[in-house]
């Protein structure tokens, strides 16, 4: 028999283990980062690097844990029934640390323990979902690149140690337009940052970075060119299947508490899950997140055996987080107007997942890249890969 839908009980402890250190670590504390918006404070970061939650799939000769892509989605999905916040820092760092070379050796265990973050700015003003049309520019200046432009939206900042920033490369001597994506330390002179206001997943901030004749070295150009498939299928698809996974966390944990709260609550003297114009959207909700958390694991499983998981995990995202956000929705008003209130975080969880509709690229985005696979490229209305 070759199929399996079984985690190993190693992956199921795992999974106990998570939950454990997420009821302890971080849910006393959600309310009151969505309050201040502000990175998880009381040392979560470092909480979590050491609780072997960052560099969970990367080698141990990394200083990573060894373990595979399916673990690290059951941590964000773990995560993401608490915070949506943690699960897209832990989520972000867990990725671009294991999967994109180049960080150096240093910095990458560092993340790992928490005590470095990794932050992606990519998104402009006009380049939002068409990264090609940035306007940033890194121009050669002997051996390093002077950079100057203008990110928003950017995850981690300000927070993060140091950015993976995209940039229109201009003096290198030939006519051959190219994007390089260049390690830049957060506090490098010439780089200021202010911070946006959110309305949901408010604990992970969003930032605008300004680069004015910032100065790297070209060595720290990311990723290679001689980087294997399996890596470039895992780069493509892990990172989708994760978001997807932290929204199915949130609209479970919602569901879970609904279906716990229908039971009690009496109305016109029954509890109102016997009425099926509840059990029945309760049903269809949670038959839809089952559906999306078989889609996002098969994702992570492709990348685990280097099967292109491209239209698999775009599929997985935008239809996963879009069936979240209607859960939580539907589940929001089953709680009647109480349910509407700040004191029920039912609120909070529909505002922290709809973060996730945009972060990796939009859910039209995600459609048109299956599409591409679906139809052929010629029918995908976008250059690239859409953010
Ligand atoms: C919580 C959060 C975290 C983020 N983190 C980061 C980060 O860390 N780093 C970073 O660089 N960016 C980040 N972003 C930005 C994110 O990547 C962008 O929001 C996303 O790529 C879309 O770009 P945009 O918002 O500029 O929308 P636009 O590209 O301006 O699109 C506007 C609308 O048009 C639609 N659209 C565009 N083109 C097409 C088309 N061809 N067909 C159909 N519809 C289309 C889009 O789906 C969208 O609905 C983050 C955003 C959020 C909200």
């Amino acid at each position: 028999m070759s199929l399996d839908f079984n985690f190993s009980p190693e992956q199921e402890e795992f999974r106990a283990y998570v939950r454990d250190f997420a009821q302890r670590e971080i849910a006393p504390y959600v309310k009151e980062w969505d309050d201040v918006e502000q990175l998880p404070t009381h040392d979560i970061i470092p909480k979590m690097g050491k609780a072997g939650l960052i560099g969970l799939a990367a080698p141990k000769e990394m200083g990573g844990h060894g373990k595979d892509y399916i673990t690290l989605g059951i941590c964000i999905e773990e995560l993401g029934r608490v915070d949506t916040s943690c699960a897209l820092i832990c989520s972000v760092n867990n990725t671009m640390a294991t999967l994109i070379p180049g960080w150096g050796d240093d910095v990458v265990r560092k993340v790992f323990r928490g005590e470095n973050l990794l932050s992606i700015a990519t998104s402009e003003e006009d380049a939002g979902s068409d990264v090609t049309n940035m306007q940033t520019e890194a121009v050669v200046d002997g051996d390093d690149f002077l950079i100057t432009g203008r990110k928003i939206h950017v995850s981690i900042m300000p927070g993060a140690t140091y950015m993976g920033v995209t940039a229109w490369v201009k003096g290198d001597g030939t006519n051959k337009p190219r994007i390089a994506f260049i390690k830049v330390p957060a506090d490098a002179p010439g780089i200021s940052c202010e911070q946006m206001e959110e309305m949901g997943a408010r604990g992970h901030q969003l930032g605008i970075v300004h680069f004015k004749n910032v100065r790297v070295p070209q060595a720290n150009v990311l990723g290679s060119k001689t980087e294997g498939k399996k890596l470039l299928y895992a780069r493509w698809g892990v990172s989708r299947c994760l978001s997807a996974l932290n929204a199915i966390g949130s609209a479970q944990q919602v569901l879970d508490d609904t279906v716990a709260f229908v039971k009690k609550k009496v109305v016109y003297g029954r509890p109102i899950g016997m009425y099926q114009g509840v059990s029945f959207p309760l049903i269809e909700h949670y038959t839809r997140i089952q559906a999306c958390r078989l889609m996002a694991y098969k994702g992570l499983w492709m990348s685990v055996v280097g099967q292109n998981p491209a239209m698999q995990a775009t599929m997985a995202k935008w239809y996963s987080v879009t069936s979240s956000v209607d859960a939580i929705t539907a589940c929001l008003q089953m709680y009647g107007a109480n349910g509407y209130l700040k004191e029920c975080s039912v609120e909070r969880r529909m505002r922290d997942t709809m973060a996730l509709l945009f972060t990796g690229g939009t859910i039209n985005i995600m459609k048109i890249i299956a599409i591409k696979e679906l139809l052929g490229k010629e029918f995908a209305a976008i250059r690239g890969d859409g953010g």
